[in-house]
């Protein structure tokens, strides 16, 4: 996996201070995409291991305390992407306790494969929906356009089960 940008200290994506990483490939090609520059799968520099270190080191900073991890891209779903950043988040969920993990995608949460199903049962937060051009709103909360909806994974029913919850308004 490839990833465009990383932010250590983030305050934009996401609530609370955050590590943000921006990982490439996307193939939704979504018009009025501000991040053309991440459709590539081959983009930016390769998430290697010290890379990977670097974040899970980050996140347990104790001198600038973030609230957790933002994966945003491209599309972190990316079926390509998909291996590296469960991976990923497996490491933040074993090495980092207390911190929350958003992730954003073009795919819809009601139509996601298997192998994506396994990565978004370990998140926090799921931003879902290509962006659409004619519902952008530059108002909305972490979200460009009024499609995308912001699910909450860690809402469960009465027999325990995770169910999607919107927060979204
Ligand atoms: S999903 Fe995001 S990165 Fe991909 S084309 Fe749409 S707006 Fe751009």
């Amino acid at each position: 996996m490839h990833y465009h940008q990383y932010y250590p200290v983030d305050v934009i994506n996401g609530p609370g201070t955050r590590a943000t990483l921006f990982v490439s490939g996307c193939e939704h090609q979504c018009p009025g995409c501000y991040n053309q520059s991440t459709w590539r799968l081959d983009g930016g520099q390769r998430f290697d291991q010290a890379m990977s270190d670097r974040v899970i080191r980050d996140l347990n900073d104790s001198r600038i305390k973030r609230r957790g991890l933002s994966l945003s891209g491209g599309d972190p779903l990316h079926p390509a992407n998909v291996p590296h950043v469960l991976a990923l988040v497996k490491r933040v969920r074993a090495e980092c306790p207390g911190k929350d993990i958003w992730c954003w995608t073009g795919y819809l949460l009601n139509e996601l494969s298997d192998a994506q199903r396994e990565l978004v049962a370990l998140l926090d937060v799921l931003v879902d929906g290509k962006f659409e051009k004619a519902l952008a709103d530059p108002g909305l909360l972490w979200r460009g356009s009024s499609n995308q909806q912001i699910h909450n994974l860690n809402a469960r029913g009465e027999a325990g089960e995770r169910i999607p919850s919107l927060v979204c308004s």
